[in-house]
């Protein structure tokens, strides 16, 4: 078995963030504590219809993590095992907040490896106080003008008033 000495450890985390919430944060927040470094990587998806474009999400995310020395923010598109491997990266995090969540995931997990041996999904569940937040539910409440600071990093809140001030 071959033995990984100093190489570092990098993982990637995926996903839409549009926007980032205080639930991604709560697993970016463990997963930097698990690994040398953790991309956080948007996903550039034509099917879906953003409120933020790719290059807004990456910067609220990098404001929001920007006391965090391990984490980078990148986005990508196409297959995620290509990316994980064009960065090096050893594991892909995902987080977990319901057990319906777990289903779908896994399924990706498994496909996942099925692509690329060497990659390890990380499963990390939420913080139960943010087991409910999705990044739907919170444009939904804002989007009323509702007040949604407790639910994002400050800057995304900002962004997201503005954001339906406009609209
Ligand atoms: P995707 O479109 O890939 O699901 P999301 O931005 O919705 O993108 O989610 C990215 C990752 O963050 C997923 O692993 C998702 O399960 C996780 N996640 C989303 N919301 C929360 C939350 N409130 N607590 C913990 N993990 C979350």
């Amino acid at each position: 078995m071959e033995i990984a000495g100093n190489s570092k450890k990098i993982a990637v985390y995926p996903g839409s963030f549009d926007p980032i919430t205080n639930g991604h944060m709560d697993i970016l927040k463990r997963a930097a504590a698990l690994f040398d470094q953790v991309i956080v990587a948007v996903l550039h998806n034509p099917n879906k219809n953003p409120l933020f474009s790719v290059e807004e999400r990456m910067n609220l995310i990098s404001e929001a993590t920007k006391d965090y020395d391990n984490v980078a923010v990148d986005s990508f598109m196409g297959l995620l095992v290509e990316y994980v491997s064009m960065k090096s990266a050893s594991a892909i995090i995902r987080g977990l907040r319901e057990i319906s969540d777990f289903e779908n995931e896994l399924r990706m997990a498994h496909m996942n490896r099925h692509l690329n041996s060497s990659c390890v999904t990380v499963f990390i569940p939420t913080n139960n106080a943010y087991s409910y937040l999705s990044s739907s539910l919170v444009k939904e409440v804002a989007s009323h003008g509702r007040d949604v600071t407790e639910f994002v990093p400050s800057a995304v809140a900002k962004a997201m008033h503005e954001k339906y001030r406009k609209a």
